[in-house]
């Protein structure tokens, strides 16, 4: 047992602490506040508390426990209301008052609720890591699935019944050499290590959004990692809560670290009051929300993301395909600064730790698809979709830089864009994937051969676009020659017609791959029959008169049982009046 002989806000520095070791979780004081070890020298430690440390003095004991900082998996996370370390802010609030008192210790899940497992092994079965030996229903949509943990493997020797168990009661017993293990719902794993698998696939399967700017221009794939921006008022919550929604990830982890206090409010209430569309119920029925707001102590906040994606991975051994969002992870970086300064490390860039990139790598690095352990192989992913906010939205500040490298899409939000009520307010020459090429082979077999041509040929149009407003800038539209007008109206039409996307809108709200690739085609294919028309000598303003442009402008509102039939007849349309 060692002695604290230092305070300095949340980190504390403890002699006599021989013996234990580097990341090793530490009851501090008298309150028995938890604590990680994150630096030994000798037998001095330092350790960050995840409890405000008011009132703590030197003197007092701290005690090692022999175990790095960990959450407990099982049926019951989803729907969720965790802290960074993993503490359930509900259960606490009901048994404590609205401020958290300290040092209390709940389970993360629910100990006394009773679980319907049904078993899907007998005994004399061989089993290793990762085998699911059963299921329990664990929300109205997901089900969870019951794994042999880490490290073990050998003879079932006894399993349970079908039938209502708690996730600490015994459903399983593996004979492993000679030593007998017990498999309960639940097992323990340290955040800061990855969770095992066989293999990471290759991200060539798209993670489909419905919002047409992401899924045609800046695809994420399946177990990729992107960046957005949160300037403040473009539409960073609409946005997140639209992928939250609509994206085809069967499980949600929203990590909210450090946003104002009133912000993380508005995320408590509104994030569980959203529908999942696709079963109709409550979309916490497959979310966890891991909240921080920045008056929570700093160390909290530098845990939770590793915390949030810890639970991810636990979902995605089970197969499914899981969404992290983190926002935003730039004051989680902030939290990592204010320990580092703490600790009087040599500061980097900006004052930020210098290892602020590796950091920032290790957490972006766990996204992945992969084929998890277990005989049967089950294939899911894990994706990360990181918001940084930089201060005054200065994009060249260390954690935006560090995170871009690593990052492979990044959703530029534009202020400019959203004061003109372009929404989503995403930049379409700023912005980038570069999962398009290894997501190009799957869309072209699953959607349209000519995906890919179609999508880079309306981008052509709208760089060419760019170029062309600065000379209609200096001289006017009027001294453009007809064909790059008629290129100036497409690439209106793409913007306004393809791009613009409401959130709010009942049809529109959500556009399935076809139907975006349709929509695109139709613009493309006006633009190739005008100008085929521009060059046989009829005027653009015939063409721009056609009633065909204000039946494109509504295209986006046709329900969906109208859509294949409206869009042939608009192909035909054009070809008729210009073809
Ligand atoms: P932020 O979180 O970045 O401060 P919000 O996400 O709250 O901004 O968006 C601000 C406003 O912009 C919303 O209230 C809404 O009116 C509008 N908006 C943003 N995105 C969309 C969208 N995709 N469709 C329609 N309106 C949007």
């Amino acid at each position: 047992m060692g002695k604290i002989i230092r305070i300095a806000g949340s980190l504390v520095e403890a002699d006599g602490m021989r013996g234990t070791k580097i990341y090793e979780l530490v009851k501090v004081g008298k309150e028995q506040l938890l604590g990680e070890i994150i630096r030994l020298n000798r037998d001095s430690a330092s350790i960050q508390v995840y409890e405000e440390t008011d009132g703590l003095s030197p003197g007092e004991p701290v005690t090692g426990t022999g175990q790095p900082l960990s959450v407990e998996l099982g049926p019951g996370i989803l729907t969720s209301i965790y802290d960074g370390v993993q503490r359930p802010l509900e259960i606490i609030q009901k048994e404590t008052g609205h401020f958290m008192a300290r040092g209390v210790t709940v389970s993360p899940i629910d100990k006394k609720k009773k679980w319907d497992f049904k078993p899907l092994i007998k005994k004399g079965d061989a089993v290793e890591a990762g085998d699911i030996i059963g299921e329990i229903p664990e929300t109205k949509i997901i089900t969870n699935k019951v794994m042999i943990p880490y490290g073990i493997s050998g003879k079932v020797e006894w399993v349970a019944k079908a039938g209502k168990y708690t996730s600490d009661e015994l459903l399983c017993k593996v004979k492993s050499g000679s030593k007998v293990e017990k498999v309960t719902a639940t097992q323990m794993w340290p955040i800061r290590k990855p969770r095992p698998t066989i293999e990471k696939l290759a991200p060539e399967i798209p993670m489909v959004t419905g919002q047409r700017i992401l899924d045609m221009f800046f695809p994420l794939a399946k177990g990729g990692a992107a960046a957005i921006p949160g300037g403040f008022g473009t539409g960073k919550t609409v946005t997140q809560h639209q992928l939250a929604k609509w994206c085809d990830a069967d499980i949600i982890i929203y990590v909210g670290c450090g946003e104002r206090g009133n912000e993380m409010c508005d995320v408590l209430r509104e994030f569980p009051a959203l529908k999942d569309p696709k079963s109709g119920e409550s979309l916490m029925e497959r979310s966890v929300l891991i909240a921080n707001t920045s008056n929570m102590p700093v160390a909290a906040r530098e845990a939770s993301v590793y915390t949030g994606i810890t639970l991810a991975e636990y979902y995605r051994d089970m197969g499914y395909d899981t969404s992290v969002m983190a926002d935003s992870t730039s004051r989680w970086a902030e939290a990592m600064r204010e320990i580092s300064s703490r600790l009087e490390e040599m500061p980097g860039e900006e004052g930020y730790p210098a290892h602020l990139a590796s950091r920032l790598a290790e957490f972006y690095e766990r996204a992945g698809r992969v084929i998890s352990l277990g005989k049967e192989g089950r294939t899911g992913s894990v994706s990360i979709i990181g918001a940084v906010s930089p201060p005054g939205g200065d994009f060249s500040e260390p954690v935006t830089q560090n995170t871009l490298k690593i990052t492979r899409v990044f959703w530029a939000l534009d202020t400019t864009l959203a004061d003109r009520r372009h929404f989503p307010a995403i930049n379409w020459l700023t912005s980038y994937s570069l999962y398009s090429d290894q997501v190009s082979p799957w869309l072209e077999k699953e959607i349209n051969k000519d995906w890919t041509k179609t999508r880079v040929e309306a981008m052509v149009i709208l760089q060419k676009e760019s170029e062309l407003k600065e000379i209609v800038q200096l001289v006017g539209p009027d001294a453009l020659p007809e064909k790059e007008r008629l290129l100036l109206e497409i690439s209106r039409m793409i913007r306004e017609d393809f791009l613009q996307q409401n959130a709010f809108h009942d049809v529109d709200t959500f556009c399935p791959l076809p139907r975006q690739y349709k929509m695109l085609k139709v613009i493309l294919t006006l633009h190739e029959k005008a100008a085929l028309a521009l060059s046989k000598g009829m005027p653009l303003t015939d063409i721009t008169k056609l009633e065909i442009i204000d039946k494109i402008a509504r295209m986006k509102e046709i329900p969906k049982k109208d859509f294949e039939k409206r869009i042939d007849d608009m192909i035909k349309e054009i070809t008729s009046k210009l073809g």
